[in-house]
């Protein structure tokens, strides 16, 4: 049986993990540096990025989780799996807190708001549907989720969001901060660039597996014709 790692320091790696068994992958959960050497792709989930860095910190994860990302080899990041991957975070409660970095990009953390400011939404990526088949949107999951604010040359944006101007929360209170974060129309939400993955939502929390597909594909961890399925999933 294929086999991904997922880095369950903390947040959705139970949610990964599971996502992987319904297409036929088994999922190892990555604590240790030691670990990363069995794997060769590696789900960084969504959580609590600054608990996160300081639990990867305590394990000494970084060194590791770097050479493993310029090594080439297939990492996706979740939400704040995405904030670890950026190479640069900005934004609410952002406190020099550690980041792996690789994803030469700008990401906001909170930019859409508080817990309860967390919402769903119907997201266009033309990529993933021209290579997993299925309805032409896929749901996305936000929950205090970060966006990307810029991306370097070598990024391929897979799919944004309009941000209606309620839901933006400008780190910057000032007049001329709130200004520009209003003028902010569409923020990115998902990318890839080479090997590494990412997106600002979270799939795990759906029943509709293209996005795991997809990544799967990235590392070859299974083959082209390998289907995805959106099929209600019992919560137990
Ligand atoms: N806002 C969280 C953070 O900055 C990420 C939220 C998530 O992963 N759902 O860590």
């Amino acid at each position: 049986m294929a086999v991904v790692g997922v880095l369950a320091l903390q947040g959705s790696f139970n949610e990964h993990i599971a996502a992987l068994r319904r297409l036929g992958v088994k999922g190892v959960e990555i604590r240790k540096p030691e670990q990363l050497l069995t794997i060769n792709s590696l789900i960084i989930p969504g959580g609590e990025s600054t608990t996160m860095a300081k639990l990867a910190e305590y394990f000494n994860l970084f060194p590791a989780l770097r050479e493993f990302v310029q090594m080439g080899k297939p990492v996706w990041g979740t939400c704040a799996g995405l904030i670890f991957l950026a190479n640069k975070a900005t934004g609410q409660k952002t406190g020099g807190q550690e980041l792996v970095g690789g994803l030469d990009c700008t990401v906001h953390r909170n930019f859409f708001g508080s817990q309860i400011q967390s919402f769903e939404t119907e997201l266009a990526v033309p990529d993933l549907v021209s290579k997993e088949g299925g309805p032409e949107t896929f749901r996305g999951v936000f929950i205090r989720a970060p966006a990307i604010l810029d991306v370097g040359p070598e990024v391929q944006v897979l799919a944004d969001y309009p941000v209606p101007s309620d839901k933006v929360l400008s780190s910057d209170s000032s007049v001329e901060g709130q200004k520009n974060a209003e003028e902010q129309s569409k923020v990115i939400v998902a990318v890839r660039q080479g090997n590494i993955l990412a997106t600002a939502f979270h799939p795990e929390l759906t029943a509709d597996t293209r996005w795991h597909s997809y990544f799967l594909k990235m590392g070859n961890v299974i083959g082209e014709e390998a289907s995805s399925s959106i099929v209600p999933v019992e919560v137990t």
